[in-house]
Parts: C-alpha cells; sequence; structure tokens
C-alpha cells in the first residue's frame, strides 16, 4: 500500500485513468478534473494505475481517498493499494516522483523536493503529521508506536488500548478540571479586588484540587504494570562464578545466546535475553559471577551485576548445588536481593541436590536465603528446569496481573517519562494546596502552581511545546506511519 499525504494529495488523481477504472464508469472530462470528481471520501476504488506522461498502465489495483480533516493525518490522503513486487512498486513510486504542482511547472519548497509534488516519508511523519493536526495526542502516537513494535500479547493489549486512548481519555479529563480551575483563580486574581472574593474562590477550589490530587497519587502508586508489560519484566540471574548462570539462560533461551565456559569470571558484562512467557514479554539478564576479586574487569562486572539485581523486578540467585562452592563468599547484596535459589547440577549428585545440606551451608549466612523459593535442577540434563520455567511464569504475571482481558480499561503509566512528569504535577497541586490554604497575599503563588501543574500534565499529552521530544518519540516509528 502506498499512502500519500498532504495539501497536493490531489495531484495523485492524475495516475487514475480518465474514465477508465475496472468496473468502467462513465467519467468524462479532462486529466485532472474527472478524477476529482469521482473520488468521494472512504470510497473504495478498483482503478487502473496510470503513469501520467505516457498514459501507460503501470498495474490494476484499488485507490482509497479521504478528505481532509477526517483522514488519518487531518490532510488530503490517499491510498494506492497495488501488487507489493519490486517492478510494481518502483514503477508507481517513479510516476509518482512525476507529478509537478498544478500548472505543471516543477517547483522546489512546499510538499515537494526539488523535482515534484511527492516525496519520499521520513519514519513516523504520517502519525507526526496527525499529531500536529490534533487527530491524536502524544500518548495516543507513543502507543501506536507501541503497538508497531509489540512482542507479545500483553504488549499488544496494552498498546492497542492506549492507542486508542485509553489514557487520553483519562489525562484529557483531568487537565480539563485543572484547566477550569486555573481559570478560575486567575479570574478572581483579575477581578476579585476583594480579597474575601479571592478566599470563596481558592476554598471552592481546594475540594476539586484535592480530588485530583488523590487520583493521581493513586495512579502513580499503582504497580508499574505498564512500564513493565512495555519493556518486559526484568529477571536477574545472580551467583557465584560457574554455577551455571550462563547456562540456566541458555536453556531459558534455547538457543545459545550467552558464553557457556568453565573458566571463572567469563561473563564479566551482563547478556540479556529477551522470552516471551506466555504473552508476557521477560527480559533475562546473565550477570558476571559475584565474588571477591581484585581483577578490577572483573570487578566492574560485579558492579553492573549489582545494579542488575537493584533494577531487576525478579532476581534468581543461582548457585552449584552439588557442591556449594562459591556460596560463602556471595555478598551479602546477592543474598539479600533473590526471590529464588536455584540449586543447580544436581546431575552430580547421586539423589539429588536435597542430600546435599544446603539449608545448614545458607541458613548461616543468611537466613533469608531460606524464605526464598528453592528450585533444584540440572542444566546439564534439563530435569527440573520446567519446573523452573512454570516458577518464573507464574511469578513474572503475579508481577504483571492486572493486562488480562480486552484491555479496554488499561491506564496503566507505560513510560518513565510520563511518570516523571506527573509526579511534577502532583508536586505543584500540593504545593497549591498549601499556598491557596494560606492567607491572602499566597494567591498568585497558588494560581502559578496551578499552572504549572496543568504545564507538566500538558507535557505528557503533548498540550504544551513539546517539540524537542518529538523527534525521539517518531524517529522509531517504520516508513509509512
Ligand atoms: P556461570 O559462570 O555461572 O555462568 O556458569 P556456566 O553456565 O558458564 O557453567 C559453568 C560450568 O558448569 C560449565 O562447564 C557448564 O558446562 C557446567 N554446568 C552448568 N550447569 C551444569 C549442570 O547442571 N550439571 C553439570 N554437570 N555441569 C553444569
Amino acid at each position: 500500500m502506498i499512502r500519500v499525504s498532504g495539501p497536493a494529495t490531489r495531484e495523485v488523481l492524475r495516475l487514475l485513468p480518465p474514465g477508465g477504472t475496472r468496473r468502467g464508469g462513465g467519467e468524462t472530462g479532462s486529466h485532472t478534473s474527472h478524477a476529482s470528481l469521482r473520488v468521494r471520501h472512504r470510497e473504495v476504488l478498483p482503478t487502473r494505475f496510470v503513469c501520467p506522461t505516457t498514459g501507460q498502465t503501470l498495474d490494476r489495483g484499488l485507490f482509497l481517498w479521504f478528505d481532509r480533516p477526517n483522514s488519518f493525518t487531518g490532510e488530503d490522503l490517499c491510498e494506492l493499494h497495488v501488487h507489493g513486487s519490486l517492478a510494481v512498486v518502483k514503477a508507481v513510486l517513479l510516476a509518482l516522483g512525476t507529478l509537478s504542482p498544478p500548472g505543471g511547472e516543477h517547483k522546489s519548497g512546499g510538499v515537494g523536493v526539488e523535482t515534484g509534488v511527492v516525496r519520499h516519508a521520513e519514519p513516523g511523519e504520517f502519525t507526526l503529521q496527525a499529531f500536529r493536526n490534533n487527530k491524536l495526542d502524544l500518548t495516543e502516537a507513543e502507543g501506536l508506536g507501541d503497538l508497531l513494535r509489540a512482542e507479545t500479547e500483553a504488549q499488544r493489549r496494552q498498546a492497542l488500548a492506549i492507542a486508542g486512548g485509553s489514557l487520553r481519555t483519562l489525562y484529557s479529563g483531568w487537565r480539563t478540571t485543572l484547566r477550569k480551575a486555573h481559570a478560575h483563580c486567575e479570574a478572581s486574581l483579575d477581578f476579585g479586588e476583594d480579597d474575601e472574593i479571592g478566599n470563596d474562590v481558592f476554598l471552592s477550589l481546594a475540594p476539586i484540587v484535592n480530588s485530583l490530587l488523590s487520583e493521581l497519587r493513586l495512579h502513580l502508586a499503582a504497580p508499574p504494570i505498564g512500564e513493565m508489560t512495555r519493556s518486559g519484566v526484568r529477571v536477574a540471574l545472580i551467583g557465584p562464578p560457574n554455577a551455571g548462570k550462563s547456562s540456566l539462560l541458555n536453556a531459558l533461551a534455547g538457543r545459545p545466546v550467552a558464553i557457556v565456559s568453565d573458566v571463572p569470571g567469563t561473563t564479566r558484562d551482563a547478556v540479556e535475553v529477551g522470552l516471551d512467557l506466555n504473552g508476557h514479554k521477560v527480559l533475562v539478564t546473565d550477570t558476571a559471577g559475584a565474588r571477591e576479586t581484585n581483577d578490577a574487569v572483573e570487578l566492574e562486572g560485579i558492579k553492573r551485576s549489582k545494579q542488575h539485581a537493584r533494577d531487576a523486578d525478579v532476581v534468581v540467585l543461582v548457585v552449584d548445588g552439588a557442591s556449594m562452592s562459591g556460596v560463602e563468599t556471595l555478598p551479602k547484596w546477592a543474598m539479600d536481593t533473590a526471590h529464588a535459589v536455584v540449586l543447580n547440577k544436581a546431575d552430580l549428585l547421586e539423589g539429588g541436590v536435597e542430600k546435599n545440606d544446603w539449608r545448614g551451608i545458607l541458613n548461616p549466612l543468611n537466613p533469608n536465603l531460606l524464605a526464598a523459593t528453592t528450585l533444584s535442577l540440572s542444566c546439564a540434563t534439563g530435569n527440573g528446569i520446567d519446573a523452573f520455567v512454570e516458577w518464573l511464569r507464574v511469578t513474572v504475571a503475579a508481577r504483571v496481573d492486572g493486562t488480562a482481558g480486552d484491555g479496554a480499561g488499561i491506564c496503566a503509566i507505560t513510560r518513565s517519562r510520563h511518570r516523571g512528569r506527573l509526579e511534577e504535577c502532583v508536586v505543584h497541586l500540593a504545593r497549591f494546596e498549601s499556598a491557596a490554604a494560606c492567607a491572602s497575599g499566597r494567591h498568585e503563588v497558588a494560581a502559578e502552581e496551578l499552572r504549572l501543574a496543568q504545564r507538566a500534565l500538558g507535557h505528557v499529552t503533548g498540550h504544551v511545546d513539546v517539540e524537542e521530544l518529538l523527534d525521539v518519540i517518531f524517529r522509531d516509528f517504520c516508513i509509512g506511519k
């Protein structure tokens, strides 16, 4: 499908034959005007596509027309559905490239570049245009971007809901409340000579702002399901060198993504693999083995492991369950953060690791570890891997619960950018409350806080100057969106 948008889109009608759609039809008239007459908003036209200069038929397909402002971009927009071969697409694009502005002269500037009126779109340019024409707000545009990149079922559901306006509805409701409250404040400052009037206005706004503040705080305090669904639930594999962390990652991924080696300290930097675990994206990180060392490079790796464990949503401590080696020199952070202990290399002990007094070894080191789930397995034979995957599936699902269903009600924060701005909004609303509660004289300050709160929310939805953000947001889109 070739999509064209912009003020000169009507020129594309010159690729339709004069009166010659596939079904026939009795249109007559000049080469340009007849076509303009026969296309109607949202109508599908089976047609030949011809070269406007030679009249040669390039392909047969479907032509769709959308009148501005009722198109995706808000501009005149058309779609040419052609057979997708390289030769057809190339011929149609060449024909589009020959289109010149009305009057026939090739001009530079405007929609076209040097030679004509049609040029290739930049990645995300259609959506950017839609945003500029108020067809969608920034949360919807970002949701659409997420939908284009969705890898898992949960991501698809969430992105679809947000692209469909779930966050827009929520935030625009809050913006309306703030706008009205701010307008009242400004009006009372401008016209309320009398301090009494000012006080009344600020008093009457207090419950409204307070309930908005509660809503925002609840929204922010909810578990970060949206962010986890979007970016993936982070699982860190930590443990002493040689315990089998890389082997476990490989077993999980079903492909050799991490270095498996029996030289301790090989995995000096984190290796990450993305998994789809029952519709949820999971990012498993194999970290450098945690142990006492003086090697500068290894130390850096261990520092990063610690950071990964801190950032992770689920931390799995992998140990060699047969020898329990390296366990006694595990740093405290490694033991404190673990949600599960995997006792690997069960194949090396006859009767399994249960024969081992691992409890007796772990307990004096850190009694917390006994509270963590313990699973014994063998990466070498594969025994116990399925049980571990099942544990991980349940644990991950518990973290991202709430994304089930058709997703229509999903109103989760999906980005740290949003979170930061919403927190900023809360700060200003709280400051408004204290300023408004003061005796007169602080009303200007209170009104200013409302303006800043509104501005912070506007940054999320794209209703204030977000020019510097647009490049970052839209450059990840594919061309044609
Ligand atoms: P890491 O340093 O914790 O990432 O450990 P690796 O995954 O590199 O494994 C270290 C060594 O232990 C390698 O030689 C592996 O082949 C071996 N190994 C890993 N898992 C098992 C297992 O379940 N049983 C046996 N016998 N050897 C294993």
